[in-house]
């Protein structure tokens, strides 16, 4: 484990049965509250954004826009939001997908993206991959380009990256 790693790592709180008995929560918010945790994430993150020439970042509600925001600002390119169904103001386009029980819908501003826009698609935990999966879609029918996935932490026994393969098309997936 990298140095890096081991700070990260150190920085996030498992909260044994929230929201819901048998999940175990991921917890940001000490590693969001910590300079140097969060300065060093921000900047590898950006790394990633800039070696993938990327011009955008889209951050996923909620916790992907704590830290898309601060990696759109170092390594200078645009941040778009994709959010959950009705709090964007705009045209939207929408992208439903399957939770364990029921569905959800995700937006983006349908001018968010010029046509062709390198665009890395950042989140803080990847799970069953559903909803990166929709967002990969929804970015692409918006016009962009995704030239990756960037995570601080993928839970491998869920499959997500598994499940993100076809959406991905050979974009890289990094957990941190
Ligand atoms: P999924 O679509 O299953 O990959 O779930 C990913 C989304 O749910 C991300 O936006 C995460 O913030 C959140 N999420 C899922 N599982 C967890 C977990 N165990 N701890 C924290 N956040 C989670």
């Amino acid at each position: 484990m990298t140095s890096l790693q081991e700070l990260l790592l150190s920085r996030i709180q498992d909260v044994p049965d929230y929201p819901k008995p048998g999940i175990t929560f991921k917890d940001i918010t000490p590693l969001l509250a910590d300079a140097a945790a969060f300065t060093a994430l921000t900047e590898a993150l950006a790394e990633i954004c800039l070696a993938q020439g990327a011009q955008k970042v889209v951050g996923l509600e909620a916790r992907g826009f704590i830290l898309a925001a601060p990696v759109a600002v170092r390594a200078g390119v645009g941040f778009v939001p994709v959010r959950k169904a009705g709090k964007l103001p705009g045209a939207t386009l929408g992208q439903a997908y399957e939770l364990e029980y029921g569905t959800a819908e995700i937006e983006i501003h349908a001018d968010a993206l010029e046509q062709g826009d390198k665009v890395l698609v950042i989140d803080d935990v990847l799970a069953t991959g559903g909803t990166a999966e929709a967002s990969v879609e929804l970015i692409r029918r918006a016009g962009g380009e995704v030239t990756g996935l960037a995570v601080l932490m993928e839970l491998g026994f869920l499959n997500g990256r598994e499940r993100l393969t076809p959406a991905l098309a050979g974009a890289p997936l990094d957990a941190l």
